[in-house]
């Protein structure tokens, strides 16, 4: 007899577990600042994460560093993203270039070059070289751990660790809540508004809104240790030509990555991988995110043995550790009320809605606001913008700030007794301005009044 190859899983009563104004879904980057905004804006919150830590792909993934929140010489996004790093730093676990470093008159010569590039804060967009420094922060995983711990718990957000979305909760076409499975089984939260905030659209897809399926490169981050970075970075500037022969046999092994295949943390001798690039990996799909550990794994150890052997600075180094998270950029996006193209972010066209900035960009109100289901916001990389645009707009500071945009509206909508489509966003531009984040209704360069709606 054929082995049947669909089972239908048997209805069960699910317990509700919490009640909330507003349900959180994905404590990573945009996950946290929309629950520490919507809960500071006086809104019940609830936070939803799968995993026993915050911070997503900025801790789980050893993404470390934060940048992409500056405009030329002007910081572009602060709030909540500036509070996190303050927090970070004063614990030693963030670096970032002083302003006297980032003044136009220095900031592109060799001795700033050879200063700060180690550490990834410079602008890679330029095409001149040594390209400036500029105003992101090096961090340390586990320093984003704690620092959004702090924030939520200050913030009376009720975090809710290993718990897995499942699935939405619409009635009358409004979501009402999510579905979770834990170790005690399902459970529900139920909720007036939901903001998706798991990077892969989990929540607006499961409760039906259009979406697009994406996909970029993929990448197993690591950390070595036993570095001595001084040595490492006098062999790259006093030998460049020895260094540029090596570098490029080293980055040949890995098949990929940026131009330099480690940068510093604020641990002395502990440096971080941002490679290799893979392609051809689904980020949704289990085979290939296995399948991706397996190949990242491989490359990553013949590195570390051609390192051993040929780097200054690496003769002793070792893993530390592989990101608990696999680094998958790019998965389901959404298509809401308004679509990002990649145009838009080159020309940093500005809308009448922006609620939010990255570097040059600008963030419209309707690019969170999924179609066909009311009470649902979204933040994060997954919101709605082409692939190729979210290819040029999704760090992690330009995350926060829609995090931080959507909560807000979140606590508007249940104030004003609205939804989220109709909050005034003019009242979210003028909070965001109020906790000290960029809502980018001004354009840069541009002290007129805000474009016309
Ligand atoms: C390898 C790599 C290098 C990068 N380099 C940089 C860089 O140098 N600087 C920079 O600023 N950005 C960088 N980025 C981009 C940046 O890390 C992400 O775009 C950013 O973290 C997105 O934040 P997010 O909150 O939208 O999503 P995520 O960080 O993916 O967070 C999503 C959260 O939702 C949770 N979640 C997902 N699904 C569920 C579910 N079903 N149930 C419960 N919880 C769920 C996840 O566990 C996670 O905590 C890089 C990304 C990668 C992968």
């Amino acid at each position: 007899m054929a082995l049947p190859d669909t089972m239908t899983r048997p209805e069960t009563r699910v317990p509700v577990v919490a009640t909330a104004g507003v349900a959180v879904v994905g404590g990573g980057p945009a996950g946290i600042a929309a629950a520490v905004s919507a809960a500071r804006n006086g809104a019940p919150t609830v936070l939803v994460e799968r995993y026993p830590y915050l911070g997503g792909l900025a801790s789980g993934g050893m993404v470390l560093v934060l940048d992409d929140m500056h405009n030329d010489t002007e910081i572009s996004v602060r709030g909540l993203a500036m509070e996190m790093i303050e927090r970070m730093h004063a614990r030693g676990l963030c670096v970032y270039p002083p302003e006297a470093d980032r003044d136009p008159a220095v900031r592109a010569t060799e001795a700033l070059w050879r200063k700060w590039s180690r550490w990834g804060v410079f602008d890679f967009h330029t095409r001149t070289k040594p390209h400036p420094v500029i105003f992101a922060a090096a961090f340390d995983p586990d320093g984003f751990k704690q620092a959004s711990l702090d924030m939520v718990r200050e913030a009376g957000v009720e975090l809710r660790l290993h718990s897995w979305f499942q699935s939405a909760i619409v009635e009358d076409g409004r979501a009402a809540g999510v579905i979770v499975e834990t170790k005690e089984g399902p459970q529900a939260i139920r909720a007036e508004v939901v903001i998706d905030a798991t990077g892969d659209l989990d929540v607006a897809a499961s409760a039906g809104a259009p979406f697009v399926d994406g996909s970029f490169i993929v990448t197993t981050v690591s950390r070595m240790g036993g570095v001595d970075t001084d040595a490492a970075e006098r062999f790259q500037f006093e030998e460049p030509e020895r260094f540029a022969e090596i570098d490029k046999q080293a980055k040949s092994l890995i098949g990929g990555c940026w131009q330099y295949w480690w940068l510093k943390t604020p641990l002395p001798g502990v440096v971080w991988c941002n490679c290799p690039h893979m392609t051809g990996f689904d980020g949704m799909k289990v085979a290939d995110l296995t399948a991706a550990e397996f190949e990242g794994r491989r490359r990553m150890q013949a590195l570390l043995e051609f390192a051993r052997a040929h780097v200054p600075g690496f003769e002793r180094a070792y893993v530390v550790d592989f990101a608990p998270q696999t680094g998958v950029r790019q998965t389901r996006l959404l298509e809401g009320e308004y679509v990002v193209t990649k145009r838009d972010v080159m020309d940093r066209v500005h809308f009448h809605d922006t609620v939010c900035r990255g570097r040059d960009y600008y963030t419209p109100y309707r690019a969170l606001l999924p179609l066909g289901v009311e009470q649902v916001l979204v933040a994060g990389r997954h919101y709605s913008a082409t692939p190729q645009a979210q290819k040029v707009s999704r760090e992690i500071p330009p995350c926060m700030a829609m995090g931080e945009a959507a909560g807000i509206a979140a606590a508007q909508a249940l104030d004003g007794g609205m939804t989220v489509r109709d909050v005034d966003v003019r009242a979210v531009q003028k909070r965001m301005r109020a906790q000290g984040a960029d809502p980018g209704d001004i354009p840069a360069g541009n002290a007129l009044v805000p474009e016309a709606a």
